[in-house]
């Protein structure tokens, strides 16, 4: 694990708001952010219980297939990646994410979307046990407890200055971490990247507290969407801070923040930590997207 450190945001707002960014994006180059948090005990977990195979799900860009791939090869257990869409076996050579796990030693097999929504019946569960043998399950985007347990670390002492925690949001697994560990001063916001409202439900299973919110205003019209204005923001802020920042969740939670404290949602002088979870190995896959939509593409570095 690479050393995570807290970078200050140069932006100077009218009423003492400062904002500083956490950079779990820089953990790894591969198993980034919350998912190397994730990861991290389910991986002792597979150990301690003797598995030699992890299996999970995900989708054609999912940074957790991804993360996967690559700590399953890292330590030495086979992984099998169950992928939605059918449509996608032919296309492993065109999708970077695809291609990464499968170099990485993953076995990718694709289901229908249909058959997906499965994903967590016994039933199913069993017919792939009986299909691939015994295996350690990961559920998709990661979260459960132990995931959980994981993202309990990202905050530390020194982030006890600050007032309010803001995260992006999949399956509501790193900001139960975060809420679970948060001081009782502190605020944790998330920022959906999915339409839909199940996510309080799936937070309440895991957090004990009630110190958090959902803020739904910025998933652009849902999970893997994007359009011109949040691509020059990422653009924008990537110049200005050198921070890069991933299209589907980490960029439209920053312009989330940026924008709601222009709406004076914070009352002034708040000390406000973005939580950066990562999530930059999709960049390369939308940018094929935007290309093909004659749209500018994402910045990765200089
Ligand atoms: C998976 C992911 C999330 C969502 O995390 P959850 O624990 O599923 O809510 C947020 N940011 C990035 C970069 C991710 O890859």
């Amino acid at each position: 694990m690479n050393p995570v450190f807290n970078q200050p945001i140069n932006i100077d707002f009218p009423n003492g708001i400062s904002l500083t960014i956490k950079r779990e994006d820089l953990i790894h180059p591969f198993v980034s952010g919350n998912k190397f948090r994730k990861l991290k005990y389910n991986l002792l977990q597979a150990k301690a219980e003797n598995k030699k195979t992890l299996l999970t799900f995900g989708g054609a860009f999912s940074n957790h297939i991804a993360a996967v791939a690559y700590a399953g090869n890292e330590q030495g257990l086979k992984t099998i990646g169950i992928i939605r869409g059918d449509e996608l076996f032919d296309k492993i050579e065109e999708n970077p994410t695809l291609k990464f796990a499968q170099e990485n030693g993953m076995q990718l097999e694709f289901i229908s979307r249909e058959e997906y929504r499965l994903k967590n019946e016994d039933s199913f569960i069993e017919k792939l046990k009986e299909k691939y043998g015994d295996f350690y399950l990961v559920p998709e985007g990661g979260t459960n407890e132990l995931a959980v347990k994981g993202c309990e670390e990202i905050l530390t002492a020194e982030d006890a200055v600050f007032n309010y925690v803001c995260c992006a949001a999949g399956t509501g697994g790193t900001i139960s971490g975060l809420i679970n560990s948060a001081l009782p001063n502190q605020k944790i916001l998330g920022f959906p990247a999915l339409k839909g409202d199940f996510l309080n439900d799936e937070i309440r299973i895991f957090a004990k507290k009630d110190n958090w919110n959902l803020i739904s205003d910025y998933h652009f019209g849902g999970y893997g969407k994007i359009n011109l204005e949040l691509i020059e923001f990422i653009n924008a802020f990537f110049d200005e801070n050198k921070v890069p920042l991933d299209p589907i969740y980490t960029g439209k939670m920053v312009f989330g923040v940026i924008d709601l404290i222009h709406k004076n949602y914070f009352p002034a002088h708040s000390k406000i930590l973005l939580i950066h979870t990562g999530g930059l190995q999709g960049i390369q896959g939308m940018n094929l997207k935007l290309k093909q939509k004659k749209l500018p593409i994402l910045k990765i570095d200089d």
